[in-house]
């Protein structure tokens, strides 16, 4: 295991990690971010200088950890993983700072979760590779000038408008991380049944990828659970009417959507007639907190054209009645 894997933090169950692609020739689609990137890289290995600052934007599980964690294993440099809500004084960024080596990586996942008080710091030492930090006050107030070794800040959100303008542009590069499509997702189930040793047929993979809500880390953990299903209530083989019981049975429909997402549509249609309803009225309805419904259920929804932002509030769609069988 190289040193850049062993500190990756372990998401949902280890196998997971295992799935994720160590290099960038082994990740599936993001092909316009890819040839953007290697560019860049090529390049800041030309000049032997650090790779220009990179924020990645867009909704969980479409792969920015994971561009965070191939990146420096292209520079072959190392990585050191932050996150944002973790970061709550400059005291707790400081270690990760002087910790740095020369052209090595600095991720910090959830950016936009960084205070303000700690983002002030990152302004100079992205911007000059310094960071000035102020001992004692009052009178006897004294800075301390630190010099950082060159390095390369990698940040993720997944909401790019809640950053400040200041921080947003000192990222020499940003770039959008889209939905997969249909045959991406094939290729990842494929690809990555091969490496848990479970044969699974391209209609299998198919029924997969289209109950994965375009999202890679919702298929990997699908297949996972296929072949738990398949193991334990059928002889260990899978096939496409498998794969439909598998994800049934945990309530996950033919368009991809979980009890969670399902339970924002009900709530919309039963308690707000189908709305506008705000946001929050909703979380609150639905016992859950609004980041969540913002991030991980409404993008896919509003892509699927389940629902509507509008100024006066989200509102369900035909589709989104017809897809639950009811009449508006
Ligand atoms: P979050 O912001 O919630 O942490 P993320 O955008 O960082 O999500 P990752 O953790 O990078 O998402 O991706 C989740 C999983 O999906 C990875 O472990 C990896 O196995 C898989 N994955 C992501 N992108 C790709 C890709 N382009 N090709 C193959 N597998 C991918």
């Amino acid at each position: 295991e190289s040193p850049i894997a062993a500190s990756i933090p372990a998401e949902g169950s280890g196998q997971d990690t295992s799935l994720r692609p160590k290099r960038m020739a082994e990740m599936v689609g993001q092909r316009d971010v890819i040839e953007r990137l290697q560019i860049a890289i090529s390049a800041a290995q030309k000049r032997v200088e650090p790779l220009g600052h990179i924020l990645f934007d867009g909704p969980p599980g479409l792969g920015k950890t994971t561009f965070a964690t191939v990146i420096p294993s292209e520079m072959g440099t190392t990585v050191q993983m932050a996150n944002g809500a973790g970061l709550k004084a400059p005291k707790d960024l400081l270690p990760y700072l002087t910790n740095l080596s020369e052209n090595s990586v600095l991720f910090i996942d959830e950016i936009h979760r960084v205070p303000k008080a700690v983002e002030e710091y990152l302004y100079t030492a992205m911007e000059d590779f310094r960071i000035d930090i102020v001992l004692g006050d009052g009178v006897s107030a004294r800075t301390l000038n630190y010099e950082l070794r060159p390095f390369t800040l990698i940040g993720a959100t997944t909401r790019a408008g809640m950053l400040s303008a200041p921080l947003r542009d000192r990222f020499q590069i940003r770039e959008h991380l889209g939905w997969y499509t249909r045959p991406e997702l094939c290729e990842i189930v494929c690809r990555n049944s091969v490496k848990l040793d479970l044969p699974v047929d391209p209609d299998s993979a198919e029924v997969i990828a289209e109950r994965s809500r375009s999202t890679p880390r919702l298929a990997n953990n699908r297949l996972l659970w296929v072949r738990d299903y398949a193991q334990s209530k059928a002889d260990g083989n899978v096939s496409a009417q498998i794969c439909r019981d598998a994800l049934d049975m945990i309530g996950i429909d033919p368009l991809g959507l979980d009890k969670q997402d399902r339970g924002y549509l009900d709530t919309l249609m039963r308690v707000f007639a189908g709305g506008p309803a705000g946001l929050e009225a909703i979380a609150h309805t639905m016992n859950v907190s609004s980041d969540t419904l913002e991030d991980e259920v409404e993008p896919f929804l509003l892509r699927s054209e389940l629902i509507l932002r509008t100024r006066r509030g989200r509102m369900a769609t035909d589709k989104a009645y017809r897809h639950l069988k009811r009449t508006a």
